[in-house]
């Protein structure tokens, strides 16, 4: 009997925010100093008051909008009650029946994964453990806005889980609301997998925790798979737990058995008002939301862009599938074609060399070297004038590999490097038949095997004058006049 997999994900985000969600202390991912932007309230002293965060309010609403969420009209926060070290208050403030959005959708590889809810809530402290077994507790995280979005069972399989969670991440950096870097811990995968017969009836479910990266989302729900599948093979039941992945061991190990709603004892926030989307008269200002202004200030997402690009410059899906993946890929590339349309009549067949170099040459520099696109050093009014020298053939495409390297390392623009080089192009008749003759008179053997018919001393000798001329050589015109000159 083989068993089909259920997946439904818990994704949490960090919001890019100044300050905390319901306090004035910094919202600083980067700081390393443990419990410096604390204050009362986010420590949780008696007394003390929350006032919401109106942008990470407006965050969550963007971010709803972006996946056809329905918008509530009116939302509430929720203590959820629990002790933990972490967490000052003894309640976490979230959201329980009145989440901020509902009902959304997002397609992921041909298919329309639903999306139940994306709710807004407060992230706990940070507990450091020493080798010793001490334990240490950073508020600096304590009280960060954080999203959490659910979605409904639909994914099968490990390849769609990563594919959504991919498509959210560059959804949420699109919209500029997070970071969402998961090694970071900006934004944290929680899988929820149980196996069924096909098409029948939804097994019980198992929560997976402590998934730092896609790979881990993947290797997660292989490992669950395999262990559900035989323990079920073996007439076993599987228990409803929260189980941790496990980096070291590619494991997941069982860390609780599973609390439910009541557990938490649930109740509304009562320091908190209601919140109004949608602009309710006479509801005091910190608490109305205007949802159709942040409709209207939705940027492009991916899939528009994608679309557009492939439509504009006649690309094809793969080719804008890298060109669109993050918004800094996909801005470099707009702001490229935007230089080279200055500068010149522009074509497809320029902006398709654009294209290439971005997507091999300028990636696999960009790869090699874990430099984020967004603070490399060539510059877009650069890259489009190695693009321009190319297509107008002042360089040869192996010259040109060569300036992006030196464009690459040290932020020089390519007429700069092509000068200091010398790597202009030579197309000119005379010296390449100085230099032609220089290496058939070095060369007396491959001319005479040549000359008996074996074509790759032509090869060879072709690869001489390039190595002499530094890859500047005109490759068609160099083969004609070796070929003249051989005859
Ligand atoms: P709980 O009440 O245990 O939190 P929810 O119904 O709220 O469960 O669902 C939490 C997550 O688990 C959602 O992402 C949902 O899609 C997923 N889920 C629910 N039932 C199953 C199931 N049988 N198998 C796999 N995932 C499931
Ligand atoms: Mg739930």
């Amino acid at each position: 009997m083989t068993y089909e997999p259920v997946i439904g994900l818990e994704i949490h985000a960090q919001l890019k925010t100044k300050t905390k969600m319901f306090c004035g202390s910094l919202n600083d991912p980067d700081e390393t100093h443990p419990n410096v932007h604390v204050c009362p309230v986010c420590m949780g002293h008696p007394g003390t008051l929350p006032v919401p965060n109106k942008k990470a309010i407006e965050s969550v609403v963007k971010v709803g909008l972006a996946l056809s969420c329905e918008i509530a009209k009116r939302s509430k926060f929720d203590r959820k009650n629990y002790f933990y070290p972490d967490l000052p208050k003894g309640y976490q403030i979230s959201q329980y029946d009145m989440p901020l959005c509902e009902r959304g959708t997002l397609d992921v590889l041909g298919k329309k994964v639903r999306i139940t809810r994306i709710h807004l809530e407060e992230d706990t402290g940070r507990l450091v453990h020493n080798k010793l077994g001490s334990s240490f507790v950073d508020f600096n995280r304590a009280g960060v806005p954080l999203m959490e979005l659910v979605t409904e069972p639909d994914i099968r399989n490990a390849e769609e889980a990563v594919a959504f969670a991919k498509k959210l991440q560059t959804i949420l950096q699109y919209l500029d609301v997070s970071e969402a870097n998961l090694e970071k811990g900006q934004m944290r995968c929680e899988v929820n997998i149980s196996m069924r017969k096909p098409e029948g009836e939804f097994g019980t479910k198992v929560e997976i925790k402590n998934i730092n990266s896609f790979s881990a989302v993947r290797d997660a729900i292989a490992y669950e798979i395999k262990r559900q599948s035989a323990a079920l093979a073996k007439g076993e039941k599987i228990v409803q737990e929260t189980r941790g992945w496990d980096e070291n061991k590619k494991a997941t190990v069982s860390q609780r058995l599973k609390e439910s709603a009541h557990d938490y004892r649930y109740f509304p926030e009562p320091d908190l008002s209601e919140l109004v989307l949608g602009g309710e008269e006479g509801a005091p200002e910190e608490t109305v939301i205007d949802v159709e202004k942040i409709r209207a200030s939705l940027p492009e997402l991916p899939d528009q862009k994608k679309a557009r690009f492939q439509k504009e410059f006649s690309l094809s899906e793969k080719e804008t599938e890298v060109l669109a993946s993050d918004k800094y890929t996909a801005s470099f590339f707009e702001h490229v074609v935007s230089e080279l349309d200055a500068e010149r009549e522009i074509d497809k067949a320029l902006v398709k060399l654009a294209v290439n170099y971005l997507n091999t040459d300028l990636r696999k520099l960009i790869n090699e070297t874990g430099t984020p696109i967004s603070e490399m050093l060539v510059s877009a009014e650069n890259f489009a004038e190695l693009v321009g020298l190319l297509h107008e053939g002042k360089i040869t495409s192996s010259a040109g590999k060569m300036v992006l390297e030196e464009m690459f390392r040290t932020g020089k623009d390519p007429s700069n490097i092509i000068e200091e080089k010398g790597l202009a192009q030579v197309s000119d008749i005379a010296e390449l038949e100085k230099t032609v003759l220089e290496i058939i008179a070095a060369h007396p053997k491959v001319v005479t095997d040549y000359k008996a018919g074996k074509q790759n001393a032509l090869q060879f000798l072709l690869g001489q004058l390039m190595a002499k001329t530094k890859g500047k050589a005109n490759p068609e015109t160099s083969a004609e006049i070796l070929k003249k000159l051989l005859s």
